[in-house]
């Protein structure tokens, strides 16, 4: 292990839900498609597939959305069930643990709903079954009894949709995936469109910024809208309690000096793993695993949390053989690259 403990619970740039994030994180959730901002691809393809069921007044085919936690999976499938016209099911692959809790949720559902599983990859294989012809005929087979007299009956289900959300598309089975029509990923947020979601947010909750100071917190979000909102928030604090209350990009500035958030949003952990590939193991290649047990942290919250934005500002690639720290990442934490070998993989 390596030198100095990290909180994760309390990280503040965590793209995951925290129980931090108070009840403001509904009323920031846009309602509509025209209200969310970005993801231009997923959206319009998802507005032709709205307008195109709703003409044949059938219900909307099911969607998986996938992409890392904090963009905005949850809040589409709220846009999609009110474009819609339908009520909106929320549950979690890790909150159905028996094929009677979901044959419950099915059969309560009412004709054209939406019913939405986040973290759809961790259901367990016996609930996925019972899922299969629900979402191909939308009818249930339920097994009554037990071995010789055991029988088996069919019962319908209202014509539902299916939202799930994963962080990894990669991981669901191929009979679940093949299962849903319509596909959508979703992508890390420019620092120009998190600027506008830092707007809206601020606007929302009464919060006096300007267009710089917006774009100095949205800059350092990770590419992540609930980091964005997080940071707002937190940065709103301090303008309050050390400035005149305004957000502009020295207030935004100074407050993300002291939550150690640098100016392309890495925080100590970030900071902490890119110096134990280049350490430890010269830069890379290291397998995930290896690097894991250094850092401390579960090599899945690694895979999926924190190497979508350090690949994306082109900080670290994976190879493989494992992940190597590129020649930029060296000289962001200046530090020097003795083996500029490495740092060409
Ligand atoms: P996920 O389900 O992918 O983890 P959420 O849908 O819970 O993410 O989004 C987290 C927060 O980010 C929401 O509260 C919402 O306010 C904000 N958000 C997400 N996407 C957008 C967007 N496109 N425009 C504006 N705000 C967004």
């Amino acid at each position: 292990m390596i030198e100095q403990e990290i909180d994760f619970e309390n990280r503040i740039v965590s793209p995951e839900y925290s129980t931090h994030d108070d009840d403001t994180e509904l009323s920031l959730r846009p309602k509509t498609l025209d209200d969310y901002i970005g993801q231009d691809k997923a959206k319009d393809n998802l507005s032709i597939y709205i307008k195109a069921a709703k003409q044949r007044n059938e219900s909307l085919d099911h969607v998986l959305l996938y992409g890392p936690p904090g963009l905005g999976k949850t809040t589409l499938s709220g846009i999609i069930a009110r474009e819609m016209g339908v009520n909106l099911r929320v549950t979690s692959g890790p909150a159905i643990e028996k094929q009677g809790d979901l044959v419950a949720i099915l059969t309560s559902l009412n004709e054209g709903d939406v019913l939405f599983i986040d973290e759809i990859h961790r259901l367990s294989r016996n609930v996925e079954e019972i899922l299969y012809p629900a979402m191909e005929d939308f009818s249930l087979d339920i097994i009554l009894g037990k071995g010789p007299s055991a029988r088996s009956i069919r019962l319908d289900v209202p014509h539902f949709t299916l939202v799930g959300a994963t962080t990894r598309s990669g991981q669901l089975t191929a009979p679940l995936r093949d299962r849903f029509g319509v596909l959508l990923r979703l992508e890390l947020y420019t620092p120009e469109q998190l600027g506008q979601i830092v707007k809206r947010s601020a606007g929302i909750l009464g919060i006096p910024i300007d267009d710089e100071g917006a774009l100095e917190i949205a800059s350092r979000s990770r590419g992540t809208p609930r980091i964005a909102n997080r940071l707002l928030k937190r940065v709103r604090d301090i303008a309050e309690i050390e400035f005149n209350g305004t957000i502009d990009v020295n207030v935004a500035q100074s407050a993300l000096a002291r939550f150690e958030i640098d100016e392309l949003g890495l925080d100590d952990f970030d900071r902490k793993m890119l110096s134990a590939i280049i350490n430890h193991y010269g830069g890379g290649p290291v397998g995930l695993d290896t690097l894991a047990a250094a850092v401390g942290e579960e090599a899945i919250t690694i895979e999926d949390v924190y190497e979508p934005y350090l690949m994306q500002i082109g900080f670290l690639t994976r190879t493989p053989r494992g992940r190597c720290v590129t020649q930029s990442a060296y000289e962001h934490l200046g530090i020097k690259n003795n083996n500029s070998q490495q740092s060409l993989l």
